[in-house]
């Protein structure tokens, strides 16, 4: 059996809330970065190590990755939760969930338009993709669980009408999709994208969670929110001093 090389293809294993000192009683939520598709999305592999039951989030493809990486971790998927509706986070949702048999979770229904055209945006980005409908759509306020986590949602539109980020307030760890990256923001250019808007989801919704809080991107390094607000160019706290 040929071993998952989580090293190569995923730098992060994530422990949030984990500190130096020994020994400890394990954390409750851990975590596992697997990039995926051409455009390297992170997947997060999260899971409750009470019950060692776990969800993927943003799983946009690589399928056989994701399963031998729940499988090293010995993690039993029990759902899967979406961030926003582009077809690098969820194009293989639909697929995995049939395959698994678990529910969708997200993203807010204002993405319900990404959704539907994931068919034609995997052909022109010769993705495998397919469209679905999930089985609950998120709203601002919502929590969702997984195995005994309770995570917050949060609404954040900008990049997508109907991204959505979720946080896990007793790990100080959240997974925000497309909406900050380390050193940069999401795009705007896309149908129903709105630069002032995204800025304002930055600010009202991530910024209260704390500066400790460390943070899953949609797409390459990990950071913290207390980091972006001082030194990312795009949303730092001195540009609007
Ligand atoms: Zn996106
Ligand atoms: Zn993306």
């Amino acid at each position: 059996m040929r071993r998952l090389d989580l090293r190569r293809s995923a730098p992060a294993l994530i422990t949030p809330g984990m500190t130096d000192a020994s020994p400890q009683p394990p954390p409750p939520l851990r975590a596992a970065v697997v990039p995926v598709t051409a455009f390297q999305q992170n997947c997060t592999l999260l899971w409750c190590t009470q019950t060692m039951r776990g969800a993927f989030v943003d799983p946009g493809g690589d399928l056989p990755r994701l399963e031998a990486a729940a499988a090293q971790h010995g993690v039993t998927i029990e759902k899967i939760l979406l961030t926003h509706g582009h077809v690098d986070h969820c194009g293989q949702a639909g697929v995995l969930a049939k395959k698994l048999s678990v529910p969708i979770e997200g993203p807010h229904e204002a993405d319900r338009f990404w959704i539907a055209r994931l068919d034609d945006d995997g052909r022109q980005w010769q993705i495998p993709s397919e469209s679905f409908e999930p089985d609950r759509w998120l709203d601002d306020g919502d929590t969702v669980t997984v195995g005994e986590l309770t995570l917050s949602v949060r609404h954040t539109p900008g990049h997508t009408p109907g991204h959505v980020v979720f946080h896990h307030a007793p790990s100080r760890f959240a997974m925000v999709g497309d909406v900050l990256f380390r050193g940069s923001i999401g795009r705007t250019d896309f149908p129903m994208g709105d630069h002032a808007t995204l800025i304002e989801s930055i600010q009202t919704r991530l910024w209260p969670m704390g500066d400790d809080v460390a943070f899953v991107p949609g797409h390459g390094p990990t950071s913290t929110f207390g980091a972006e607000r001082r030194s990312n160019p795009f949303v730092a706290d001195s540009r609007f001093g």
